[in-house]
């Protein structure tokens, strides 16, 4: 009944097209897995997942031809030749994607995403060390079928991370929000997004890929799901600390300019103080408190050094303008149009209009 219901609410692609109407209409889910070097732990994945994959069909809630996408992110072990021998065995249910070198979990992500979008109707992207809950999938599922475009999940508690990675990552969430960036707290790649979600992520062409910060933009119907996050299945964590330091960073300049204005105000904040101390300047030159040159030298020091930072604000702003510019991300999204005559494509609905904010 969950199937049909959104049958009538979700429009615009091919596939969904050819499928509407039909009786036996069921959501195609493909779980995206990006995997480097993963050789311990991917048969206890594809396990874990073909698991999900049978108990979800079986409860009708995704087609029969669902499937996993392992996207082998150049590994130098077995994970290539575990994959393969996994769709050997599971010729439906395991689908692989081999990536020519290490692109990182980012791209690797995104690879498997764009790959999936044209052969389903929802995916789900999961790290391949199962810290995340694969439980919570078939509530995922459940809130795409109420009409949810993307679902995050979220973790409840980081009692699994070391007190370390607890603390950076909570920093790093902090300072996201305050440089202005929307994000989901405690949400990492752990997601839900229908096909026409991927479809509008798809049009970003950046190239310095923050999947965390760039899903908020879409816009859409969302929703949280919440769970524990586990320790590692098996194997080492492919993220250290200087990965992690590079992904905030690349986080935080791929969102925000406003580390740019935060030069511009220190520049007139400086300007300010070289006034006040002009004024004290002043008072230490006429009670004769001062050596030779000393009030001329110390003004222009403070001066100058304003005038500096202001200057580079300035132009730093033309240029986090040019930055904002050159990504080309889509300005809006429509998701629906109402209007009489003929309906531009992207809101020819199979049928009643959809659902979700506008
Ligand atoms: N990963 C990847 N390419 C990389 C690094 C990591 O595809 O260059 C994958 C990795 O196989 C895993 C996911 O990204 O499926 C998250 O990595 P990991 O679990 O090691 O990160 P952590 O959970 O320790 O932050
Ligand atoms: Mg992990």
């Amino acid at each position: 009944m969950m199937t049909m219901s959104r049958q009538c609410t979700i429009t615009g692609t091919s596939r969904r097209r050819e499928r509407a109407g039909r009786e036996d209409f069921m959501d195609k889910l493909a779980i995206v897995v990006p995997c480097y070097n993963e050789e311990e732990v991917l048969c206890l994945a594809s396990q874990a997942l073909r698991g999900v994959l049978d108990d979800l069909v079986g409860k009708g809630k995704i087609a029969a031809d669902s499937f996993i996408l392992f996207v082998n992110d150049g590994s130098r072990d077995r994970t290539w030749e575990l994959i393969e021998a996994e769709h050997a065995a599971h010729p439906v249910q395991v689908a692989g994607v081999k990536l020519a070198g290490n692109v990182g979990h980012q791209f690797a992500l995104t690879a498997g995403l764009n790959t999936a979008k044209d052969m389903c109707d929802v995916t789900i992207s999961i790290d391949a060390d199962l810290q995340d809950d694969v439980a919570v999938i078939e509530e995922m599922v459940d809130k795409f079928h109420e009409g949810s475009d993307i679902v995050y999940g979220v973790r409840r508690e980081r009692k699994t991370d070391t007190f370390f990675k607890r603390t950076t990552a909570q920093a790093f969430y902090r300072l996201m929000s305050l440089m202005g960036v929307k994000t989901v707290y405690n949400h990492a790649d752990f997601r839900l997004m229908s096909q026409r979600a991927v479809e509008e992520f798809s049009k970003y062409k950046e190239t310095n890929l923050f999947l965390r910060g760039m899903v908020p933009l879409i816009g859409y119907q969302t929703d949280c799901v919440y769970y524990d996050r586990k320790e590692r299945a098996a194997g080492e964590s492919k993220y250290p600390l200087k990965k992690m330091l590079a992904l905030a960073f690349n986080g935080i300049s791929s969102f925000s300019i406003k580390p740019i204005s935060l030069i511009l105000g220190l520049g007139l904040f400086i300007i300010f103080v070289s006034f006040v101390a002009l004024v004290y300047a002043l008072i230490s030159y006429f009670t004769g408190r001062v050596v030779a040159g000393w009030t001329s030298l110390i003004l222009s020091i403070w001066f100058l050094g304003g005038l500096q930072l202001l200057a580079i604000g300035m132009v730093g702003q033309y240029i986090g303008k040019i930055y904002i510019e050159v990504k080309h991300r889509p300005r809006y999204n429509i998701e629906k149009v109402i209007a009489g005559g003929v309906l531009p494509e992207k809101s020819a609905g199979v049928g009643k209009a959809q659902d979700g904010k506008a």
